[in-house]
């Protein structure tokens, strides 16, 4: 057995001095450690060291160094791969490294790796200031940053990635460095949306945006019999309305709001949704269009805190995610979408179309290595069950369906949505497209021998 696959050599070399949390194959809460939040992903690391500090991190890439085993980096434990944890080697754990820095003078935040985005809310809307974020508040600011971070205000503030300022990260020579745009700007470019394989990210500091407390939101439900009528309108108010409105379609099956009917409850519809990018009080003229598709099943639109604009954690889950990038909406792309969402009857599993656009796109190509910035549309295909006997025909209609829309789009692949190892074989081109070459350069630049390849090949 390798040294790698049992762990000793590894847990003797980091023990002295670490002062964070060393867990192998027997410790008691090595099952709980080893989980993430897709519960489809069963790996079994040969240790996994849970950093409190900086001082843990190098501590642990000095050992790694020292013993190569595949080296896997969690932060949030979100990435629906379960790239967060490699089968008999190191994982570097940094969720438990929770500290929040907000100085709302200079508008900045500092944020260790572990934070999540809900975390990171909770502390900058304290000051009216937030980065923007993603949908849901238990996916880590680290791992969202890195991919690149696509969520409701996109189209006023841009992606996640797009507000980092610099990051600190541990190479894989185990030196400390800070990449900015005056020091290490290679590996800053890297860490906007492509972020693997370039060491340990410890943590990364952003520019805020002054929204919040209160935000204006849409959220509503449009009947199944009109989702072809509906989803055009969509695309026409996607084009009328102003950037301060990033707006967002759903094809899925009807929440079980109190406030429905009880008779729509799970049955197939049309949500559209969106968060206002400025005051509450000139929200209704933007957001109206949204809101006038057609006859709603159900309305909640509304005023809200920021903090409650993402949804709460939903507990382990069984998931799969595929995406596209897509230029334009077509009506055949429509269609295609509509017939997909049709074969697939139960709940738990959604297309989901997000807008792109404005900020995103305003942004040059060469300040960050995202690919994506061109593309008009995000098209995610979701699910999210807790049954095991529901696998098999989950995975093949959300992999059918990805096919089926394939011709409908522009052939670029969304790191953060990429399921299990389906993204793996594309993950170059797809994912990576034109930054592939100098992200190579960078990755061998800064780790020569491969320390981190294996989180390198990582969807
Ligand atoms: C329920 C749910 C909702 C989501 N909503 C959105 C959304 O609205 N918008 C969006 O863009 N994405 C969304 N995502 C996708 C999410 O952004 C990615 O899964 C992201 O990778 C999660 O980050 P994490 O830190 O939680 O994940 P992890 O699984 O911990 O990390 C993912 C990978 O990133 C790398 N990584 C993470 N941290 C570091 C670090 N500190 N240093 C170096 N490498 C690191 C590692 O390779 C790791 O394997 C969602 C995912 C889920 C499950």
């Amino acid at each position: 057995m390798p040294a790698s696959e049992d762990g000793f050599e590894l847990r003797e070399a980091l023990k002295p001095g670490f002062g964070g949390t060393v867990i192998d194959r027997w410790h008691p809460g090595y099952d709980h450690a080893r989980g993430v939040w897709n519960a489809l992903v069963d790996r079994r690391p040969a240790l996994i060291a849970r950093c409190s500090s900086l001082a843990d991190v190098v501590d642990a890439v000095r050992v790694a160094a020292a013993h190569r085993p595949p080296v896997s980096i969690r932060a949030g434990g979100h990435q629906i791969a379960g790239s967060a944890v490699c089968d008999d080697g190191l994982v570097i754990d940094l969720s438990a490294m929770r500290g929040v820095d907000v100085d709302p003078v200079r508008r900045t935040a500092r944020v260790q790796a572990g934070v999540t985005v809900g975390q990171l809310d909770r502390e900058t809307q304290a000051f009216g200031l937030l980065v923007p974020g993603g949908d849901v508040t238990d996916t880590g600011v680290a791992g969202l940053s890195l991919g690149g971070g696509i969520g409701m205000l996109a189209r006023a503030y841009g992606l996640t990635c797009d507000h980092l300022r610099s990051i600190e990260i541990v190479t894989a020579d185990g030196q400390v460095r800070t990449a900015g745009p005056d020091e290490h700007a290679d590996l800053l470019w890297a860490a906007r949306g492509c972020g693997r394989g370039l060491g340990v990210v410890t943590s990364l500091e952003f520019d805020l945006a002054a929204l919040g407390p209160m935000v204006s939101v849409v959220e509503v439900y449009y009947p199944w019999d009109r989702a072809e009528f509906v989803l055009q309108g969509w695309r026409d108010a996607v084009e009328a309305v102003p950037d301060t409105v990033t707006p967002m379609a759903v094809l899925r099956s009807m929440p079980r709001y109190p406030q429905a009917p009880v008779e729509s409850h799970d049955t197939p519809v049309v949500g559209v949704g969106a968060v206002y990018a400025g005051p509450p009080a000139e929200a209704q003229a933007a957001l109206a269009p949204l809101r006038q598709l057609d006859t709603p099943v159900l309305d909640v639109s509304g005023v809200v805190r920021y903090e409650q604009s993402a949804s709460p954690p939903a507990g382990v889950m069984r998931a799969f995610m595929k995406s596209h990038f897509l230029d334009e909406l077509t009506d055949d792309a429509i269609r295609t979408l509509l017939d997909q969402q049709a074969r697939w009857t139960g709940t738990g599993a959604e297309l989901v179309i997000r807008t792109l656009g404005g900020a995103v796109r305003h942004i040059p190509q060469d300040q960050s290595a995202f690919p994506h910035r061109a593309a008009r549309f995000n098209l995610n295909v979701n699910a999210m069950w807790r049954d095991a006997g529901l696998d098999d025909v989950i995975l093949t209609w959300c992999r059918s369906s990805w096919t089926a829309l394939r011709p409908h789009a522009n052939g670029g692949v969304y790191l953060n949505f990429s399921g299990l190892a389906d993204e793996a074989e594309i993950v170059r081109e797809a994912v990576y497209g034109p930054s592939a070459p100098r992200l190579d350069a960078i990755r061998t630049a800064h780790d020569p021998e491969g320390l981190f390849a294996w989180a390198a090949r990582q969807p």
